[in-house]
């Protein structure tokens, strides 16, 4: 199986000499498709940095980054807008949804972006409310939301337009816990059910516990990889909070 996505030895550094910042120092790993991969490390290790450079909104100092085979740094405007809007999803803390718009429509708009046929996009939508259960919020505002309420519209506007990847970026770090355990099964059942392969970035432990796999990233280098087997989630969660007090940080929450 062709990996979904290829980073080899990237390399990140900010500012000129004498003041520079190497955010990444060579990192190497692949994402195939189905996975759920969590990328953990404390504050400054480099995750939005890497998180950023996948999602092309800045350019890496070295190495390369693949998505089904193409490096980035070859696509073109047009490639690159695809690349953007349609073989990533996006799900960020803060939602990002638009105020003025209601749920049902910050989920299409990238449909109507990308001329995605009404008839498909409404299967799509109502297919995906039923499932994040946000049927009767679609014609409320965000402001008339909860937190994750928003945070499974965010979703639903990831999913519409069935992207390759959906990035995440610290989805739950806005939510209760309540909240985020919701949004996380959520998110697990998509790659679950219908083979989503999500990225997500996160400080919390017990949404990382979600994932199959996690790299934890140090100094802007990969300090360790956990692969789920065949233990529960719990178990799981605390093998997660035994790397993360070896890093020095990450929340202590009891699932
Ligand atoms: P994390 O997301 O894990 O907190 P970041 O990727 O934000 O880490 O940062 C990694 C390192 O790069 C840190 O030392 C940070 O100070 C530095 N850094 C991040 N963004 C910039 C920038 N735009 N200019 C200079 N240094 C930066």
């Amino acid at each position: 199986m062709e990996p979904i996505l290829n980073i080899e030895n990237l390399t990140k550094i900010y500012g000129n000499i004498p003041n520079q910042t190497k955010a990444l120092n060579g990192i190497t790993f692949q994402v195939m498709p189905g996975e759920f991969l969590g990328i953990m490390g404390s504050s400054g290790s480099g995750k939005s940095t890497l998180l950023n450079c996948i999602a092309a909104v800045i350019q890496p100092s070295g190495g390369s980054i693949a998505i089904e085979g193409k490096n980035l740094s070859s696509l073109n405007g047009k490639a690159m807008a695809e690349y953007r809007g349609k073989k990533v999803g996006y799900l960020f803390q803060n939602f990002e949804l638009l105020d003025n718009l209601t749920g049902c429509e910050n989920i299409l708009l990238p449909t109507s972006l990308h001329n995605l046929p009404e008839k498909e996009s409404r299967l799509r939508l109502n297919r995906l409310a039923e499932y994040l259960e946000i049927v009767d919020v679609l014609d409320k505002f965000p402001m008339q939301m909860s937190g994750g309420q928003r945070q499974r519209v965010a979703a639903a506007r990831a999913m519409i337009l069935h992207p390759k990847m959906i990035l995440a970026d610290e989805p739950t770090g806005a939510l209760d816990s309540k909240n985020a355990k919701n949004v996380m099964e959520k998110l697990s059942g998509l790659n679950r059910n219908e083979q989503a392969t999500i990225l997500m970035v996160t400080h919390d432990s017990n949404a990382a516990s979600f994932c199959k796999r996690i790299l934890f990233i140090q100094d802007g280098v990969i300090f360790h990889e956990l692969r789920r087997g065949d233990e529960t989630q719990p178990v799981f969660y605390k093998r997660i909070l035994k790397v993360m007090a070896q890093l020095g940080g990450g929340s202590c929450n009891v699932l």
